[in-house]
Formats: C-alpha cells, structure tokens, sequence
C-alpha cells in the first residue's frame, strides 16, 4: 500500500487522499483503457525536489493517449505544472524522504460502457508518495534472482506495444505473480519470437565482453533509464549495441541488470537459477549505477537538464 500523503489532482482540482475514488462504471477499470507514467523527484544535494525527466515522461504519456485516441482536456504543460504543483503540495507529508514516486494516470471515466469509448469523459489524476527502490534497496547492491516467464511481452503493433497502456500489464501481473510464488524477485518477458524483451516492469540490459546489449524497440517500453543510460553509456565511452539477444546470451553474460524509474538499476545475481557472471554487481553495472543515482540527486552538473526543481 503506498503510504498516503495529502492529496491528489483530479481533472484541475486537488482532492483530500482518502477522497480521490472513481464510480465503479469508470470504462478503465472494465477494459484497461488508461495509460500512465511513473516517474520519480529525488532529494538533491541543495536540500530540494527535483523531478528526473519530467517533460520526457509527460511527452510519453501523452504520446501513450494519443495511441488510445484520447483527447485531453490539459496540454503537456499543463500537466507538467500540474505535477509539480502536487509535489509542492504532498512535500510536507513525505517528510524528508530521498525519493517521492509520482502516478500519473489518464483514462476512460464514466459516461459509457462497452469497448468504443466514444462518450466517455476522459479523466486525468496525479498522486504522488514516498517510495524507496521498487525491488529492494539490497537487490541494488547484491542483485536478484530472476525466471524466465513462459508469459509474452504483451504485443500488438510496435506503436502500440510502445504505448504505457493500463491494459497492457495483465501478462506483467501473472508473471510477477508467478515469479514470486516460485521464490524468484522477478520475471524476464520474452517477445513472440523467443527473443528477450524486458522484465514485467523493467528494461533490461547486460554486458558481455565491455559493451553494453539491450532488446531494440518493438516489444519492449521505450524506457526513459534506458535512455539515459545509453546517453551516459555513450558518454562515459561505454559502447552500446541494441539488438536482440536469446536466453543463452543472457546466461553466458558477464552481467546483466534491470532498469526503469521505480527499479532505477538492478543488478541480476542469476537467472533460472544460472549464476551470471563472476561477481555481482559487475563492474560496468557498478559504475552505471552510481553515476544514474548522482545524476537525479543532482550532483553532476551537466545533466542539471534533465531536472525541473520543485
Ligand atoms: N518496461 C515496462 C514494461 C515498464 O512498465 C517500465 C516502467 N515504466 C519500464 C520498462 C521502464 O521504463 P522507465 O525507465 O521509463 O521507467
């Protein structure tokens, strides 16, 4: 349960936490037919919020909307303002703590039923709350376990596999389920073709001989760490290859790790009960590792771009 703060925007207003429901014939709940973005504001080193690639997510979300055919009632500016402003306003009751998880939703609200949308309102809400990394603050620095799940990668189209959409996490949900109850942290989601793709909500790279592999767009999200991970890959000199890889390769990698906003980077200690690599977090990881978290504490100066200060 995400420890509670004070209030959530909804349609332009602020609603008290505990007040922020929907009518149970909300076209979302029925169908999946909302889309949403998670992203994170960090406590910088000059004691304030800053919230790591906001425009880029919000570019996203909306991207993800228009994939859906919704048509907003606020611009990605707006919305962007909105976020902020829902910090602002939460701060207090996150007391201090290192990262603040931010949900922005759009979806189909009330006004119809069955599977075309049209005459449903479509209705935005932004919470936000304190929340630590979403596998384990000690799965960052010793890594987890992982399995293989026989569940695909939801696909459809790549423009709408692209998409953040609600709906598209059932096969995610099993998975997940699935890996915990055989005593592993998390799945890996492999495409229709067998290839990797990512994990149930998470990018996934690895490492074998100093370069950097990661599954090309088409059946993954387009993660924003994955991103900037290749940016700073690239920077640091790092190279990077993104192409598809099988599950042999993942086995013989020298390391491989989960990102995304909610995971940041998390190292994978083994797979189907494969040992990868000889020591876990490998080298590469490590370093990639460090420098993603000085990045959104603000503590490197020439990615100050990618924050927008509370
Ligand atoms: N893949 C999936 C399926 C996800 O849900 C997420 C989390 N949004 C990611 C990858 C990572 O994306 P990001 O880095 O933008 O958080």
């Amino acid at each position: 349960m995400p420890q509670p703060t004070k209030k959530i925007w909804m349609d332009g207003k602020f609603v008290a936490w505990e007040k922020a429901n929907v009518h149970f014939l909300t076209h979302a709940l029925h169908y999946g037919s909302g889309v949403f973005e998670g992203i994170r504001a960090y406590r910088t080193i000059s004691g304030k919020y800053a919230i790591f690639r906001l425009k880029d997510h919000v570019r996203r979300m909306f991207h993800s909307a228009k994939t859906l055919e919704m048509s907003l009632t606020h611009n990605e500016h707006e919305i962007c303002n909105a976020i902020i402003r829902t910090v602002r306003v939460n701060e207090k009751a996150c007391a201090g703590a290192d990262s603040i998880y931010i949900r922005p939703l759009v979806y189909y609200g009330y006004g119809k039923l069955g599977l075309d949308p049209t005459g449903a309102e479509v209705n935005i809400g932004i919470a936000c709350w304190p929340w630590g990394a979403y596998l384990g603050d000690k799965a960052q620095k010793s890594g987890i376990s992982a399995t293989s799940s026989f569940l695909k990668r939801m696909y459809s189209t790549p423009e709408i596999a692209h998409a953040k959409i609600t709906g598209h996490y059932s096969n995610s949900i099993l998975a997940k389920h699935d890996a915990h109850r055989k005593g592993y942290d998390e799945a890996i989601m492999y495409d229709l073709h067998g290839r990797v793709a990512e994990g149930t909500g998470e990018n996934i790279f690895i490492v074998k001989n100093g370069k950097l592999i990661t599954p090309p767009a088409g059946s993954i999200l387009l993660g924003i760490t994955r991103d900037t991970l290749i940016k700073i890959a690239r920077d640091f000199r790092i190279p990077v290859l993104v192409k598809f890889f099988g599950k042999r390769q993942l086995y013989n990698a020298d390391e491989a790790f989960l990102c995304g906003t909610a995971a940041e980077i998390t190292p994978i200690r083994e797979t189907d009960d494969k040992k990868i690599g000889k020591s876990c977090p490998g080298r590469i990881t490590e370093l990639l590792r460090e420098l993603y978290l000085d990045i959104v504490h603000g503590k490197i100066a020439k990615y100050e771009n990618w924050l927008d200060y509370v």
